[in-house]
């Protein structure tokens, strides 16, 4: 019988009670590996229940406590690293190098949790007025919950609960139903750490679990990361209900390549930045925009053998560069997508469509991609394909590249490939995204740094993690102190000045 995942609920494990279940793949063999609850509301209640209860005891608790228990998770994430590589590898494809680099970059978000004692310190003033001093300090919001996409199954939910956690909230995390597994070995780690019962959840499940996250009065705030559809829609109906959010949705990243860039770098940077964990990153670059005929000329034939020369394969095979699609569905959309570009004019110079490996004939495999002459109103260029499809799109100048990049309705991240310092100042001046990259292709921010796009990429005030990631966890409180001394000089009816 097929094995059936639980959620982890107030420190175990915990069955749901529903009669929905859905399959999760190995994606490199095509077979169902594992079932995972599609949990009802009543799963989520007992979750933010223990969450609620648990919440007074750990705001309570000091921050240098509280950064202990974060060294100790730290401590058992790098210990147990190739185990939840396995397992992310397992249900996602990814290749394991790559799946343990995400582990790591999650990892890194902790590390910066655990300087919450310096990073929640207020702000202090003597005497804003004769004998009354004023301060500041921020305190966590309650009962926090966490929704994941299928891409990174351990370092957004690594973005989230470190952070959200460290400073005294409680957390429900809902991890994609694609990918369980991790999110789950997570909470044990958290449990053996020893975070107190009901600090961290797990509830496993789709929509009816997120709503009835949206619609439960004890949770305060939502960080979710997805599709700009579930993105807009969890925004909404989260401030609707007066919950803070943050909400991290699709991208289509541009990488702009001038005329004086080196070649090799922006050649490198194109092939691991386009194709690596098969194009299935939010920060994965899916235009270039070449400046230039002759620059477009050379970069696509500097980018054909690199393409044909990608190694797909299982991620547990070493060597493999890139692994299986997630679904067999989304590989079905990717395909559909290269013969919409096709139909449309972009010329197909490396296709990626029917690729067979040997021995895994059933995974959801697809080779790497390259379109020429991509022009704006074509749908490879409009909409996220989420797989290993690279558009070069050729502009005469800087100037036409930014302006093509700021009409375009997402905003994440991107890159410019060049040797002057007067376009790189330009494009970062200019440029309406959130995450810019100089001569590096995947700009993501550090742990320390917060991570976040703009327009159709990010709803929400907050970027994730980082100083902006505290701001969103907590709130802002001030208060102004005075100790009297002698007699009272009488009721004062207009508003203190400092006159
Ligand atoms: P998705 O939107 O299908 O699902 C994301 C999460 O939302 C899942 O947990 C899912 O169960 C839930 N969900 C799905 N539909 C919902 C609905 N109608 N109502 C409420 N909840 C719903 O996204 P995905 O396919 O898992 O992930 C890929 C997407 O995530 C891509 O668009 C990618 O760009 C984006 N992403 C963005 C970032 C970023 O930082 N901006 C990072 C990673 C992934």
């Amino acid at each position: 019988m097929t094995k059936r995942l639980k959620n982890f609920i107030n420190g175990k494990p915990t069955d749901s009670k529903t009669d929905r279940w859905g399959d999760v793949f190995n994606p490199a063999v095509g077979t169902v590996a594992s079932q995972v609850p599609m949990s009802t509301k009543a799963d989520v209640a007992g979750a933010v229940l223990a969450a609620r209860e648990a919440f007074e005891g750990w705001a309570a608790t000091p921050s240098v406590r509280r950064a202990r228990v974060l060294f100790r998770f730290k401590a058992l994430i790098e210990q147990h690293m190739d185990e939840l590589a396995g397992l992310l590898t397992a249900e996602h494809g990814k290749v394991l190098e790559d799946a343990k680099g995400s582990i790591t970059r999650g990892m890194e978000v902790v590390e910066f949790a655990c300087g919450i004692p310096h990073l929640l310190k207020g702000e202090y003033t003597d005497q804003v007025g004769r004998g009354v001093d004023s301060w500041s300090f921020r305190q966590p919001l309650g009962v926090c919950a966490g929704v994941g996409p299928f891409n990174f199954p351990a370092m957004i939910p690594l973005w989230m609960a470190p952070v959200a956690i460290a400073c005294g909230n409680t957390f429900v995390m809902k991890p994609s139903e694609r990918v369980p597994s991790t999110a789950y070995r997570l909470a044990e780690l958290w449990h053996e750490a020893g975070l107190p019962n009901g600090v961290f959840n797990v509830v496993n499940g789709d929509k009816e679990v997120v709503d009835a996250l949206l619609d439960h009065p004890d949770v305060a705030a939502i960080s979710l990361v997805g599709s700009t559809p579930t993105a807009e829609y969890v925004y909404r109906k989260a401030t609707a209900a007066g919950k803070r959010v943050q909400a991290l949705g699709g991208a289509k990243n541009h990488m702009v390549v001038m005329p004086d860039a080196d070649l090799a770098h922006a050649t490198d940077g194109l092939i691991g930045a386009a194709y690596g964990s098969a194009g299935e990153r939010c920060m994965a670059i899916s235009v270039a925009v070449a400046v230039g005929d002759t620059t477009a000329d050379r970069l696509i034939e500097s980018l054909i053998p690199r393409v044909k020369g990608l190694k797909v394969g299982p991620g547990t095979e070493p060597g493999v560069d890139m692994g299986p699609l997630i679904t067999r569905a989304h590989l079905d959309r990717v395909t559909k997508y290269i013969d919409q570009g096709r139909q449309a004019g972009a010329k197909l110079v490396v296709d990626g469509r029917g690729l067979r490996v040997p021995g895994h004939e059933n995974g959801f495999f697809t080779g790497g991609t390259l379109f020429d002459r991509v022009t704006p109103e074509m749908s490879i260029y409009q909409e996220e394909i989420f797989g290993p499809v690279l558009c070069v799109v050729r502009c005469p100048d800087l100037d036409s590249a930014i302006n093509l990049i700021n009409g375009h309705r997402y905003g994440n991240g991107g890159a410019i490939f060049t040797s002057s310092g007067e376009a790189a100042d330009e494009f970062v001046k200019r440029i309406q995204i959130g995450m810019v990259g100089i001569n590096v292709p995947l700009p993501v921010p550090m742990a320390f740094h917060s991570f976040g796009g703009w327009k159709g990429s990010l709803f929400g005030d907050h970027f994730m993690h980082g100083p902006e990631g505290v701001r969103f966890f907590t709130r802002l409180k001030t208060v102004t102190s005075r100790w009297p001394r002698g007699v009272s000089g009488g009721a004062n009816f207009i508003m203190p000045t400092m006159k």
